[in-house]
């Protein structure tokens, strides 16, 4: 089949003479996609024309073509390389091997290689036909490396620094941030190779550091929406929260691909165990585990259909698997900037995605104490229990959660119609005299005895229960003893849990006991009305059921024919895959194999019309694809 290449005179360059740079036909015919999304065509011609950018976008929004793109243009107009600055070594192999998919020659530099494929791929960059070579931030600073980049340089063959993951280099963003710094070099070294850095970390704060560290004071911002609309958040009370994670797994994500985040390693390996004994496909990662085991666990999981990744938050950055059905969170995270990259980690294909959580009092104490007890300087810890707060203010939010979440990050939106709250408001109620019964009883404890005491006690004296510890210390004898038998047990917690997260009360030592704050006086005097949420469950998306003879995890338009030319569709990308030792979405993703199952394309040229067939996929699979499809 000829490839489409007709083009204008001024398009031929001496570089790579009939081949386009312009963008759009770069978009068609080497990605297969018909249009840009939402930013990218901007960041993409800022890009090519050689100016500098820092791209905000949220996960799953196409920051790759945005130096991809741009990369290739100047390639083929004789610019040269384009350098790809990736924090995750573990990662390089499948991006480079998405593009070599593509027919674009990339690579990436690390240890991994053969001194002779090392050497291959140096001469390779060093005499310019490559397009991009991904490299660690701390393989910049190397010294031999500096010297090609300064021979390259001198020979108008450095085209352009792509910096990924740029919020690496904040002081929020610890991971990965001292060989970050150094990368302000590039631009002191090379102040006239354009450079694009990149992230889906979006706060002000992020974005300032980015700016100054990284000397883009110059360069032009690009901020995208950061609202993922298929992703639909659910914030769940903790009961019995494996129970309920696997009950949330076995209603709405039998078969899916998942990530479970939990912050321990030892609960990581509890709940993946668990997880595989009631019969889900769990593995667990964390960063005690052998690396060997880790990057096994995580080849499987890009590799496999439907694993569901049990970890600490060491998993996830760079993770590109477009299938992530759902990311479940069975402890708080840190902030709300971590929950928010986490949870983006679903649905980067567009298709419907959850991200569910369960949080309790617990939660909130420890994650409290995380901070008071961390070594960090007093204004960090101030602004850390500052962003604690906030994600303590999304948990028990009464209204729609995607408004405060992108309201976070400086974006207004309107209720979304597709979170827990929006679907089904949560009933409220006037929990103030509630609220001061609590806090006038933690109080009398501390007049009565000078004594601080947990949760448990402070319940069963509220509810009136004549425990061996309420005869111990006298306190049926409090003024407060059985004022709140109206209430439950798991009612009180609620309070509690609100009381906490409000910042009235804290829980304080190895025991968590109890006591006020300032600000619980004003509630204790009536100045302030508490409206508190009553607790709830997640509601069901309400998907086709998997009992309906779907197999998992098919899209839900497909069936009949389709559906079946579907599944034979999958079983031989699962057999290129492998061949090529690449996860089965870079051979072609799951939407554009629907969409080749829907249009059943008899011919190549239908067939290039997919979105998703680049020309080269088309050479490579084309006639393949047609017999699998039985023309
Ligand atoms: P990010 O790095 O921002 O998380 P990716 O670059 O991985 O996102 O892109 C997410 C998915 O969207 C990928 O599968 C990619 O191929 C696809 N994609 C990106 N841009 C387009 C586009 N213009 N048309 C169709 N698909 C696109
Ligand atoms: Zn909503």
């Amino acid at each position: 089949m000829p490839l489409p290449l007709a083009l204008d005179a001024q398009d031929a360059t001496p570089a790579s003479p009939g081949l386009s740079t312009q963008p759009l036909t770069i978009l068609q015919e080497v990605f297969g996609y018909g249009a840009f999304r939402g930013q990218q065509q901007a960041i993409v011609d800022h890009a090519t024309a050689g100016g500098d950018a820092l791209v905000l976008m949220p996960t799953g929004g196409g920051k790759s073509l945005c130096y991809q793109i741009p990369a290739i243009s100047r390639h083929r107009a004789g610019k040269g390389v384009t350098i790809v600055v990736s924090p995750l070594i573990a990662l390089m192999h499948d991006q480079v091997g998405a593009l070599e998919e593509v027919g674009v020659n990339a690579a990436f530099l690390n240890s991994t290689h053969s001194q002779e494929d090392a050497q291959r791929i140096e001469r390779d960059m060093m005499a310019g036909r490559l397009v991009m070579l991904y490299a660690a931030p701390e393989r910049i600073t190397n010294l031999r490396f500096q010297a090609q980049l300064a021979s390259l340089h001198e020979r108008g063959l450095l085209s352009l620094f792509a910096i990924d993951e740029a919020h690496c280099v904040s002081q929020w963003g610890h991971d990965f941030r001292e060989d970050y710094l150094q990368l302000s070099m590039l631009h002191e070294r090379f102040p006239d190779v354009p450079r694009l850095a990149l992230t889906a970390t979006a706060d002000d704060s992020t974005r300032a550091d980015m700016i100054e560290r990284l000397k883009l004071e110059d360069a032009r911002v690009f901020i995208s929406s950061f609202d993922r609309p298929n992703i639909r958040y659910a914030l769940v009370e903790k009961d019995e929260p494996r129970k309920q994670l696997l009950r949330f797994i076995r209603d709405e994500h039998d078969g899916d691909a998942g990530i479970v985040y939990c912050q321990s390693r030892k609960k990581v390996e509890e709940t993946a165990a668990w997880l595989t004994e009631q019969g889900v496909s769990a593995l667990p990662y964390h960063a005690g585990l052998d690396a060997s085991v880790r990057q096994k666990h995580q080849d499987r999981f890009l590799r496999e259909d439907g694993l569901v990744m049990v970890a600490t938050i060491a998993f996830g950055m760079g993770i590109d698997k477009p299938d992530v059905r759902f990311v479940a969170h069975l402890d708080l995270p840190k902030n709300i900037e971590s929950y928010y990259q986490e949870t983006g980690r679903a649905g980067r294909d567009g298709g419907d995605a959850d991200a569910w959580m369960t949080y309790g009092l617990a939660d909130v104490v420890n994650q409290r104490r995380m901070i008071d007890e961390s070594p960090a300087h007093d204004d960090f810890k101030r602004v850390q229990r500052g962003k604690l707060d906030a994600l303590l203010a999304l948990a028990e939010a009464h209204d729609c959660r995607r408004v405060r979440l992108l309201g976070y990050f400086g974006e207004a939106s309107a209720p979304c119609g597709n979170c827990d709250n929006c679907l089904n408001p949560p009933a409220t109620w006037d929990g103030t005299e509630a609220a001061r019964k609590l806090l006038s009883c933690i109080y009398r404890f501390w007049q009565h005895g000078q004594n601080r005491f947990g949760a448990g006690h402070l319940i069963d004296v509220l509810r009136g229960k004549h425990t061996d510890k309420v005869a111990q210390y006298g306190h049926d004898s409090l003024s407060t003893f059985g004022v709140g038998s109206e209430l439950s047990d798991n009612q009180w917690r609620a309070v509690l849990r609100q009381l906490v997260s409000l910042g009235h009360v804290v829980a304080e030592g190895e025991y968590n006991t109890l006591a006020l704050t300032d600000s619980a006086r004003a509630v204790l005097k009536g100045g302030v009305q508490l409206t508190l949420r009553e607790a709830m469950e997640s509601p069901k998306r309400g998907r086709v059921s998997k009992a309906g003879g779907k197999p998992a995890a098919a899209p839900a338009d497909l069936d009949g024919d389709a559906l079946s030319r579907f599944a034979d569709l999958k079983a031989w990308r699962a057999e290129v895959a492998r061949e090529h030792n690449l996860p089965a979405y870079i051979v072609f993703n799951d939407a554009t194999l629907a969409d080749m199952a829907r249009v059943a394309p008899q011919t190549l040229g239908e067939l290039s019309a997919i979105s998703g067939v680049g020309a080269k996929k088309l050479q490579a699979y084309g006639e393949q694809i047609l017999t699998v499809l039985g023309r």
